[in-house]
């Protein structure tokens, strides 16, 4: 691998349609060559930004793990042009995934299948199933298609890490370890896929995502469940309870207009993910120099797009806690939820930060 810094190139794409503009194309271009070499390429999806390799490669997979310090317990996400291409990879195709993927797809839900025997081990984290999904974004939709061959990929960050949701976060997470960097500017839903094992009997979400329970239970025809809400029914490998961190510790509080008063009464500098902007314990605090009050949506896909860039942001600010509001008891608020624990979790690992060469 290449240990010069990697080019970011922009690929705008108007409308979405069937003829990018021709920097874009030669953009593409450039990407499927770094790819078929062997390469990383990170790519713009419509959930964060992917860091892609040759799925089928796997020492181009083996450089994911690298670069990203990501444990090899920890299984990837492959990238289909379609459900055909996804079949290829599966060794069966249980009726849960072909609803899911024909309503869903192109979109942000993954399934997990039982692997065909083409998928290297090191994708898989030695499993007997594979994570597959045919994303959205016509940027790697269009290089999975000029590569002719499904593209692992997960977020482009190191390990443990915020998701990058811009082609900036991925070069400051990643820098030199990755080959090339496509900018197709923010990404539109901001949170990791809906992943949804629908190898079991009764399919299980085993991570909340852009895509709610309730899509899920009206196209399977019956509630889903959770990882973790039943008891014996295991959670993804590699799921850890802190991900997703900013370095900046993080609290979810359910009265944070009192969490955050205490802390700036203790003299900390204080940024509040804020869901009652206009509240009057808010305004309290929004005036004092020692907080940083962000208004956040009060609609679940609204403050997903916005969450990564903004806890990228304040942890720019050296700031000594973030708080945030929890999210509404709501199913569709789930997924923020999920993101939200997981980035206050104490670390587990000993290495939170992930820079660990
Ligand atoms: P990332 O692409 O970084 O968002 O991570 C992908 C996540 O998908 C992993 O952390 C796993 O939790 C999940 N995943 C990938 N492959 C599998 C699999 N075969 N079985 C269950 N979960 C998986
Ligand atoms: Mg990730």
């Amino acid at each position: 691998m290449d240990h010069a810094l990697p080019d970011t190139l922009p690929v705008p794409w108007p409308d979405g349609g069937a003829h990018p503009p021709a920097a874009t194309v030669a953009a593409l271009e450039r990407a499927a060559t770094v790819l078929r070499g062997g390469g990383l390429v990170a790519v713009p999806t419509e959930t964060v930004y992917g860091l892609a390799a040759l799925a089928l490669d796997e020492a181009a997979v083996a450089r994911i793990f690298t670069a990203k310090g990501r444990p090899a317990s920890n299984p990837l996400i492959v990238h289909v042009a379609d459900t055909a291409m996804a079949r290829s990879l599966a060794a069966a195709w249980p009726d849960a995934a072909e609803r899911l993927a024909a309503a869903l797809w192109p979109g942000p839900v993954t399934v997990v299948v039982p692997r065909a025997a083409a998928v290297p081990d090191l994708v898989t984290a030695g499993g007997a199933t594979v994570a597959l999904r045919c994303p959205a974004h016509p940027v790697i939709r269009r290089l999975i298609a000029m590569v002719g061959a499904p593209l692992a990929a997960p977020s482009a960050n190191r390990s443990l890490r915020l998701s990058p949701t811009t082609a900036g976060h991925v070069f400051e997470s990643l820098g030199a370890r990755v080959d090339l960097i496509l900018d197709g500017g923010p990404c539109s839903a901001g949170i990791e896929s809906t992943v949804v094992d629908c190898t079991a009997a009764e399919p299980v979400v085993l991570r909340p995502g852009p895509v709610a329970a309730a899509t899920l239970a009206t196209l399977l025809g019956h509630p889903v469940a959770a990882a973790g809400d039943r008891a014996g029914v295991a959670r993804s490998p590699g799921q850890l309870r802190r991900h997703y961190a900013p370095r900046t510790p993080l609290e979810v509080a359910a009265d944070a207009p009192r969490v955050v008063r205490r802390a700036i009464r203790a003299g900390k500098r204080v940024g509040w993910l804020c869901l009652t902007p206009d509240a009057p314990a808010t305004r309290a605090v929004a005036g004092s120099t020692e907080a940083v009050v962000v208004p956040m949506p009060a609609v679940p896909q609204e403050y997903g797009a916005r969450l990564y860039a903004l806890l990228h942001a304040l942890d720019r600010r050296s700031l000594d806690l973030i708080v945030a509001d929890a999210p509404p008891a709501e199913a569709a608020w789930d997924a923020i939820r999920d993101r939200l624990t997981r980035a206050s979790s104490p670390d587990e690992t000993g290495d939170a930060d992930g820079t660990a060469p």
